[in-house]
């Protein structure tokens, strides 16, 4: 079955990745952008870094068939220094304006801390302000709970949020329900150590539907796996649900989400 992965993070991983990803029908990926697992030091480091995502990551997986998108935007784990994430931010609009870029992402929470609501308020705006659509990180955790709500809240003060170009992304079984009654996409990431793993995210699916669901592997440089998708089609299939229910859920779904970006130029 063809397959979108619309959270991994690409220049992570190795081309052995993009092409067992192919083989098991990956077509198009998204990439947001992330933190490096070190703290950058300026912004020119960011600079080179959306260069890498924009520029570079897409040909690496074009060498595999794979259509390449990108969110742009600062990680919550570099948001704490409100300065330098301005100064970051003030590069975002030329990497926004380039093609097959998404929107503004992933941005949120990790510790729930006054200075990562400065940095995600700052985000949240410059996306409002030019249309764009987001992707949401929420906290790890014991921080998963309230940083969820948290971003909850901030959207639901600003009257321009169209909550259908809006993912709030690693929801669990204590948040989910609250992401999808809001009007948001709900992302469930499959993740060998914290978030969710493919069978309780099909528990999650079985109890609260298909609809406005993206399922993702989030597999970056540290323990994950890029082919958690496949793997969690597997457990559907076990479990006896129709290859329609699949494809809706892997296909079909981040198709209609990334369809409402100006960037996304993907013909099925
Ligand atoms: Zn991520």
């Amino acid at each position: 079955m063809f397959f979108f992965e619309p959270h991994i993070h690409i220049a992570s991983r190795t081309t052995d990745d993009l092409e067992r990803l192919a083989e098991c029908g990956c077509v198009a990926v998204g990439e947001p952008a992330f933190w490096a697992g070190f703290d950058r030091r300026s912004p020119e480091s960011f600079y080179d870094y959306f260069r890498q995502l924009t520029e570079w990551e897409p040909k690496r997986a074009a060498w595999y068939g794979i259509r390449h998108y990108v969110w742009i935007g600062i990680n919550a784990k570099e948001a704490e220094d409100v300065g330098l994430a301005r100064e970051v931010i003030a590069l975002l609009p030329e990497f926004l304006d380039k093609p097959e870029v998404l929107g503004v992402g992933e941005i949120g929470l990790n510790k729930n801390t006054a200075n990562e609501m400065i940095t995600l308020g700052l985000l949240v705006d410059l996306a409002l302000s030019r249309g764009e659509s987001m992707l949401f990180h929420t906290p790890h955790l014991e921080h998963k709970h309230l940083g969820t709500g948290m971003i909850i809240e901030l959207l639901r003060g600003d009257r321009r949020v169209d909550r259908s170009r809006v993912c709030i992304d690693h929801c669990e079984e204590h948040t989910i329900r609250r992401v999808l009654n809001e009007g948001y996409w709900a992302g469930i990431t499959l993740y060998p150590t914290t978030k969710a793993t493919p069978k309780r995210a099909a528990d999650m699916i079985e109890i609260y539907g298909p609809e406005r669901i993206l399922v993702n592997s989030s597999a970056d440089w540290g323990p994950s796996d890029p082919l958690a998708v496949p793997k969690f089609l597997q457990v559907m299939r076990r479990r006896g649900h129709p290859e329609s229910l699949l494809k809706k859920l892997v296909y079909d779904n981040p198709l209609e989400f990334f369809n409402q970006s100006r960037g996304f130029t993907f013909t099925p």
